[in-house]
């Protein structure tokens, strides 16, 4: 409140904004968060799994996005809602860390929260259901731990890794060609895996795509594609045993600014001119063939006349190259960025066993390979398809495979999927319960119906009837104390996801568990919501 005087020096009071805030308190503020954490998780929901939907987002500048992923999805939708944020948050870092599963990881946690709900319906206080749900997600990461097993492979036995990688992109829309797809994912995490360390590097694995072609034609390159060509069509098309200068400085003549000011006032002024920067350019390319370059690649642009001249010197050249190519070229190449052209040197070269210009189709689209590098350790995945929309999603799943590929590089500890880890963690969280004394006891047991969340969905997902096959399931694996029967999504006829060979990394397992009890302990700690009355 402020207060103010008028013109006739009469007072008057002026309500601030403060007094216009809406505010939630209480049972009702805990109920108003859960309700929108759980609208986004039912978003997802239908998108889990091998038979989940996939999800079409339209962005404001009206381009199309159809993904499956659930980072991707939630990334895409503009939630405004805080707390439905702190889902995007938690599938985000899921994304981060483990790299796939983050669509289970906003269902399990909006199972978890859909549990807390009927709990404090029934009276019980938000910090003992918190409390109950961190003891219940240390006994269900523990069992996890034993369920696991060690997944063998080595870097000439890797059809195990193609496996896991192939259940990944088994629910993504490019499952059609997911056996391809994922031995290249393979394939090129091996080539920049440091086995005995255990340590992948993804940032040199590049992904680039291409609109055009089959999905089938995706490629990986033990070397560099860059989506440019030479900058002269009459620059020859293939270099063998290339010497690369690498550039980041200006290649071209000094180029008068508009500061500096220059009287011309004759032709012979003029022709001077252009002969000293023709000249300047001439010295420029000298020197490139003096230190032995045998191709030059720029960061920056130069006109059609150096272009030319650069053509006639017989010195081929590719321009505007971005700043991570550059430097991925760098790496793969044994080369160094030069930052000032004075510092030009014959060690600083880059060296590849071909360079090659590619073209494709009819277009005249042209693409760069830079292959046989020094270092072998940088390579590319070359996406093609037959629309934007393809491409942009096929990057997204490989995505997801480098990722599992590296987290078994880590850590080789695996779970099966479909569900059946779930269950397995729900059968041991209920057993543990009755153990618990106090009230917790409840929001243990809860814990537990809540972990059945993700083989439901499945079990939805896929045209099942939920409760009945989830039930089955439950019981079959307590009779046969097998922890590998999930939901058979794909109805092969058995439920044994060992047999199926559907597994995910323990790790990856394990984090969603934990993320997603934490984000929802946040939620139910929560009591007070002060918002400015125009978003309530
Ligand atoms: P996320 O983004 O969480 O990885 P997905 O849509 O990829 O979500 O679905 C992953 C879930 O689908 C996992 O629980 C996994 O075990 C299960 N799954 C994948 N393939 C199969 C399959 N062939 N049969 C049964 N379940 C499967």
């Amino acid at each position: 409140m402020a207060l103010a005087f008028d013109e006739y020096g009469r007072p008057f009071i002026i309500l601030r904004e403060q007094e216009q805030k809406t505010r939630a308190k209480g049972l009702e503020a805990q109920k108003a968060n859960i309700m929108a954490a759980k609208s986004v998780a039912r978003i997802l929901r239908t998108s889990l799994g091998p038979k989940g939907m996939d999800k079409m987002l339209q962005s404001g500048d009206g381009d199309v996005t159809i993904s499956n992923d659930g980072a991707t999805i939630l990334e895409q939708m503009e939630v405004e809602n805080q707390i439905g944020k702190l889902m995007v948050e938690l599938s985000r870092s899921q994304d981060y860390e483990i790299g796939d599963g983050t669509t289970g990881v906003v269902v399990t946690a909006g199972a978890l929260l859909e549990q807390a709900e009927i709990l404090l319906e029934r009276g019980i206080h938000p910090i003992r259901v918190a409390e109950g749900y961190e003891q219940a997600a240390r006994i269900a990461v523990d069992h996890l731990s034993k369920i696991s097993h060690s997944f063998e492979f080595s870097s000439t036995n890797i059809q195990p890794l193609v496996q896991t990688c192939m259940t990944t992109l088994s629910s993504k829309i490019v499952n059609r060609c997911k056996a391809l797809l994922a031995e290249i994912a393979v394939k090129a995490v091996l080539a920049v895996a440091d086995l005995e360390r255990k340590d992948v590097n993804l940032d040199l694995i590049k992904v680039e795509g291409k609109v055009g072609g089959k999905l089938e034609d995706t490629e990986l390159v033990y070397g560099i594609v860059v989506d440019k060509d030479m900058s002269h069509p009459q620059m020859p098309k293939r270099i063998e045993d290339a010497k690369i200068a690498i550039l980041t400085c200006p290649f071209e003549p000094p180029k008068p600014k508009t500061k500096h000011k220059i009287d011309i006032d004759s032709t012979e002024k003029f022709e001077a001119l252009r002969e000293a920067e023709k000249k300047y350019f001439d010295e420029m390319v000298q020197k490139c063939k003096d230190v032995g370059a045998t191709l030059v690649i720029c960061q920056w642009g130069f006109d059609d006349e150096a272009n030319h001249l650069l053509m006639h010197r017989g010195l081929p050249a590719v321009r505007w190259v971005g700043g991570v190519e550059l430097e991925l070229i760098a790496i793969a190449t044994g080369g160094r960025i030069v930052p000032r052209f004075q510092e030009l040197t014959p060690e600083k070269l880059g060296r590849a066993g071909i360079v090659r210009e590619k073209s494709f189709g009819t277009t005249k689209d042209r693409m760069l390979y830079i292959e046989q590098c020094a270092n072998s350790r940088a390579v590319t995945i070359f996406i093609r398809g037959a629309s934007k929309m393809m491409v942009e999603e096929t990057k997204r799943s490989i995505h997801d495979a480098l990722c599992v590929a590296r987290n078994l590089i880590r850590d080789n500890s695996i779970v099966y999927g479909g569900g059946s880890a779930e269950i397995a963690c729900s059968i041991a969280v209920e057993a543990a319960a009755d153990r618990i004394p106090g009230v917790e006891q409840y929001a243990v047991r809860a814990f537990a119906d809540a972990l059945d969340g993700v083989p439901m969905a499945l079990a939805e997902n896929s045209g099942l009837q939920p409760i009945d096959t989830l039930t089955a399931v439950k019981a079959q694996q307590i009779k046969e104390k097998n922890p590998h029967l999930g939901i058979d999504c794909n109805d092969v006829k058995t439920n044994d996801m060992k047999e199926q060979n559907v597994f995910e990394t323990l790790i990856g397992k394990k984090q969603q568990i934990l993320l997603a009890t934490q984000v929802v302990k946040m939620i139910l700690k929560i009591d007070d919501v002060i918002t400015p009355s125009q978003y309530s």
